[in-house]
Parts: structure tokens; sequence; C-alpha cells
């Protein structure tokens, strides 16, 4: 019998990102929320689609470009036709694309909120030693890796915390290499520039290959080298850098 219990999670973001708009028609820096609705405009072989938002004190619309001027051969019938029909998942899928958002709009809004649906997929709970969580995540979310596990199990961040330092809390080794070390650090990037840094610093261990790649690969430049002993092994500590 496993002495392990799986549940799956499947969390699905609840509130669209909301840009900051300087409304034209009732004044000052105003959250537009997402309308569900496409635009799509042809004009002979060229196609523009947008998802119309709306301010949320006086309705006046803003369009946020999904297509700019895209040849009509480029888009797919069926996607043309979901776009047409304003289909709910394309459209929450666009709403929530909060990278392209960002790209177009310099102040955005994201909201944390989360439904968790969980599912037991084997194992009982009375006799279980370990918990085993698989994450399915529905759209990108703003919400905090560590907050949603304190949350949802009912645990402080600080005891997560302790577990994670002693390895009691790990990543399994199947989703590692998934690109979820890149999309933190460039997130840490984005965060950093937004608020104004010229430079970012971080530390790490020279035997985190994969790690030290990712640092690497985001324009980091190795500046230091220190040996120290800790978790009882002789390591080698390194201070990466990078300007902004
Ligand atoms: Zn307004």
């Amino acid at each position: 019998m496993s002495s392990t219990v799986r549940i799956h999670w499947a969390i699905a973001p609840q509130i669209a990102p909301q840009p900051l708009i300087n409304c034209n028609r009732c004044g000052g820096a105003k959250a537009y929320r997402c309308s569900g609705k496409f635009r799509v405009n042809a004009n002979g072989k060229r196609i523009d689609v947008w998802l119309i938002y709306r301010c949320v004190d006086c309705d006046n619309s803003w369009n946020f470009g999904i297509f700019e001027r895209c040849n009509r051969r480029d888009i797919e019938p069926a996607l043309l036709q979901a776009l047409e029909s304003n289909d709910p998942g394309l459209a929450r899928r666009h709403a929530f694309d909060v990278v392209a958002l960002r790209n177009q709009v310099a102040r955005v809004e994201e909201f944390p909120n989360v439904a968790v649906d969980k599912r037991l997929l084997g194992g009982a709970r009375e006799t279980a030693l370990a918990l085993e969580l698989q994450l399915g995540l529905e759209m990108p979310t703003s919400l905090r890796l560590d907050r949603l596990l304190a949350g949802e199990l009912g645990i402080s961040r600080s005891r997560l915390q302790a577990l994670e330092e002693r390895r009691l809390l790990i990543v399994d080794p199947k989703a590692r290499g998934l690109g979820l070390g890149k999309r933190l650090v460039d997130e840490c990037l984005r965060f950093a520039r937004d608020a104004g840094y010229s430079s970012m610093t971080l530390w790490t261990q020279s035997i985190l290959t994969s790690a030290r790649g990712i640092y690497q690969h985001a324009g980091f430049k190795l500046i230091a080298e220190e040996p120290h002993h800790s978790f009882g092994v002789d390591l080698v500590g390194e201070t990466w850098e990078r300007d902004l």
C-alpha cells in the first residue's frame, strides 16, 4: 500500500488583469475591465482584432490589440470564427495574457484570487506519510506559490519555508526543466526594471548548474566566488550581477 497521498489541484484564476488607463471620458487613471468581446476589422486582405475593455466607472472603451494588420491567410478559419463569435475561452485566454497586456499599457493591476478544485488521485489520507500535490494552472496568476500552498494547506508561510529549508518540501524531479526557473528570473528582472533599479545582484552555489545556466542566459556575469562550508559539505558561493 502506498504511503503517499496524491492530490491534484486545478487552479483557476478568478479575475483577469485590469489595465489602468487615463480615461478621456471620466478623467484620471481608471481600471478597465475586459468585456469578453472582440472587435474584428477586415480591411481588404488585412485584419485587425482587438479585445474590448471598458472603464469600470463610465463604460468608456479601450481596445487591446490582439492582431494588427495581420494577413487574412495567416488566421485559421476556426480562429476567425471564434473571434467573430466572441468565444468565451479565447477571450479569457487573451484577457489573462498579462505579458501582452503589459506590452501595450504601462500599468496593469493583477489579482491573486484563484479557485482551487481538489481531486484525490490515489492513496489514503489516514495512513499517508507524504503528500504529493500536482498543480494544474489554467492561466498565469500573480498569486505566489508560497501563499497558495500556505492558504490551501492551512499552514503559515514561515512553517512552509522551514519545511523547504529542511528539504521536506521539494519539487518533483519530473517537474524540473519546464522553464519555471527562467520565468521566475524574467519576472524578477521585469519587476526590478519597473521599480527603477539599475542593477541586480544574486547569490548561488557553483554546484547548482541549471540555476547558473539560467542566470548566464539572462545576461548575468559572475563577479565573485567564495568557498564556504554549509549543509555539511564544502561549497563555492557565487555572486552574479547584471545591469538592468
Ligand atoms: Zn471612465
